[in-house]
């Protein structure tokens, strides 16, 4: 299918983006990469009547360290994520998870931001920023904020950003020294979005865990933070007994197993 008719404004700058968003409502829709909001939109399933292009934006770009955090401007490709130096040495976890997404094509133009901002599930940043204890910078009519990971992801394509807001930057903790971490992506063939991921942040102090973070990819209506789980490891001797309760917590949490659960009690039930 074709999109339907749009008007296409390109702002020069974050003040100019928001006066648009302003301007035109529920009407307006920001275009970071296209690759999620183009195939929404020739499936009619998303039809703005503008689009806000925040490709001509230079302030939106570029990735640097601020004391242990790194910053990186929301419309960063997947690519430039991976060919960073900084990113590669400040926080890997994040170039594994980017060299899984999609095809070449789509590493070339999608952005964190928009990976982020789009609120799909299926997408992996969402539970990478989780996983990393990440925030993001919104911009908006009334000035900026900053939104821990935690609380943005509200449901299935629903963020905490406004219809006025910029997501403008990602703010990422450097992965402490002697971090071991993983991105796990189930997926049927390369190109393929996560059947289901998950991301683990895992810090010893000799046989005991001293910190780890577990997130999950596709598990549910938005990217999931297993607590329990995590709760269950830190502090104890990572042995197979935990490492087995620890993934049997895991999977407690994803709404597909709740389903099996719920389907499974209710046949017994019969
Ligand atoms: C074939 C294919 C395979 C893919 N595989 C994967 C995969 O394996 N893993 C994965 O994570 N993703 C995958 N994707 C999605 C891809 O990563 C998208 O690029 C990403 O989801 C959206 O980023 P974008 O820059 O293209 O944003 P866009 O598509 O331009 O925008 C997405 C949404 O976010 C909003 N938005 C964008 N930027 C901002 C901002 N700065 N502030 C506020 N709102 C904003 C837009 O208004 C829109 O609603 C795939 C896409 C395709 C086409």
């Amino acid at each position: 299918m074709i999109p339907r008719q749009f008007e296409y404004h390109a702002p020069q700058s974050v003040p100019d983006a928001i006066a648009l968003l302003q301007k035109y409502g529920d009407t307006a829709k920001l275009l970071a990469g296209g690759h999620s909001l183009l195939p929404m939109m020739k499936i009619r399933f998303a039809v703005p009547e503008h689009l806000v292009d925040l490709g001509k934006i230079a302030d939106l770009r570029g990735i640097r360290e601020k004391g242990k955090e790194l910053r990186i401007g929301a419309m960063t490709t997947e690519n430039e994520l991976i060919w960073s130096a900084i990113v590669q040495k400040q926080c890997p976890l994040l170039v594994e998870a980017a060299r899984l997404i999609g095809d070449p094509q789509v590493r070339y133009k999608g952005t964190l931001g928009g990976d982020i901002s789009h609120g799909d599930p299926g997408n992996d940043h969402p539970a990478i920023m989780l996983a990393l204890g990440a925030s993001f910078v919104l911009a908006g009519s009334d000035g900026e904020r900053v939104v821990a990971a935690d609380d943005f992801f509200l449901g299935l394509y629903d963020t905490a950003l406004a219809p006025d807001e910029v997501l403008t930057e990602i703010r990422i903790p450097a992965m402490a020294k002697g971090t071991g971490w993983c991105y796990a992506k189930l997926k049927r063939k390369t190109g393929d979005f996560a059947t289901a991921a998950a991301a683990v942040l895992l810090t010893m102090k000799r046989d005991t865990v001293k910190e780890v973070s577990i997130a999950l990819t596709n598990a549910g209506e938005t990217a999931l933070k297993a607590r329990e789980a995590e709760d269950s490891l830190r502090g104890n001797k990572l042995d197979d007994a935990a490492i087995a309760e620890a993934a049997r917590l895991v999977m407690s949490i994803s709404a597909t197993r709740r389903l099996i659960s719920a389907a499974a009690l209710s046949t017994r039930s019969r």
